[in-house]
This record gives C-alpha cells, sequence and structure tokens, in this order.
C-alpha cells in the first residue's frame, strides 16, 4: 500500500531549482498541465512559467507533458510551445503513461520526477511509477469542487518524511 505523500510541495512550478533536480538525480520532468502549468481555462502559461520552462531545458532536463485532460488539441498546443513530446487522457493514476513516458525519454523512473497539483492523481501514479514527486499548489481555486478536492486530499498534503 502506498501512501500518496509528494517528496516535495511548492507554491508554484518556478519553486523547483535545477541544483535540487541535480542533487536528486532527476534528468527529467513529466509535467501535468492544468491546475500546474496553467489555470484549467487558460490557453497558455504565463510569462514566468514559461521562462521557468526554458530554464528547465538550458540545463538538460528533458520534459514531457502528462495530462488526464481529454482534448488532444490543449496538449498538444502546450507541448508544442514548449517544444516536447505529450500524451493526454493519460489516466493518472495509472502507471501506463507514466512509464511509457519515461521509455520514451530514454531515463529510468528514479530519474523522472512527476510535477503536478494533485495528490490522487499526479503523486499517486509517480509514486507507483518509482518517480520521484514535486507538488505544487494547484492554481485552479476557483473551480466550485476545489474545496472538496482539498479536503479529501488533506491527509497526505504533507511532505514525504526522509528515510
Ligand atoms: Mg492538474
Amino acid at each position: 500500500m502506498i501512501f500518496p505523500f509528494p517528496h516535495k510541495i511548492y507554491d508554484d512550478v518556478t519553486g523547483i531549482r535545477p541544483e535540487y533536480l541535480q542533487e536528486k538525480g532527476i534528468r527529467g520532468l513529466l509535467l501535468d498541465i492544468d491546475g500546474t502549468l496553467a489555470r484549467t481555462k487558460d490557453p497558455e502559461p504565463s510569462p514566468a512559467i514559461d521562462a521557468w520552462l526554458r530554464e528547465m531545458q538550458e540545463n538538460g532536463i528533458k520534459l514531457y507533458i502528462l495530462s488526464n485532460n481529454k482534448s488532444p488539441a490543449r496538449t498538444e498546443s502546450y507541448a508544442r510551445r514548449i517544444g516536447c513530446d505529450w500524451r493526454h487522457k493519460s489516466k493518472k493514476p495509472s502507471t501506463k503513461g507514466f512509464l511509457a513516458a519515461a521509455a520514451h525519454l530514454g531515463l529510468q523512473p528514479h530519474e523522472l520526477a512527476i510535477v503536478g497539483d494533485q495528490i490522487y492523481t499526479d503523486v499517486l501514479g509517480g509514486l507507483r511509477s518509482g518517480m520521484w514527486t514535486l507538488m505544487v499548489q494547484s492554481t485552479d481555486t476557483y473551480l466550485w469542487y476545489f474545496p472538496l478536492r482539498r479536503l479529501v486530499e488533506l491527509p497526505f498534503r504533507f511532505e514525504r518524511r526522509a528515510k
């Protein structure tokens, strides 16, 4: 049984620094879009997020979009902007999309981190796949069901204890 505590929790993705990734041997990031790179309704990421994505790439970090969004158009437009590969409808927390992404990038699961805003999809799927899990505070706070989601996530909204 996996208790889905994330390895790290950040206010937003820009808190994820290349030095930390290097220290942990993380060479690639699987990126959630909705609530993570942008709000679910936003057609594109903010300039600050754009700059962060470029910074990751300049530091040799491979990027891949792993989204549960049903829209291939939305997922592809983000991926095209970043210049990375992608998968939509990935059914996180299923490990299938995570492991397919790892194979595609030519990296081992322990060399990858999922960056996402949800415990029961991003974090749980990442842990089941043997990956690092970097959680961000969701940008989707305006959704009517957000308080409910926050409530059910509450038991696991703490970082994993160091071994
Ligand atoms: Mg999300």
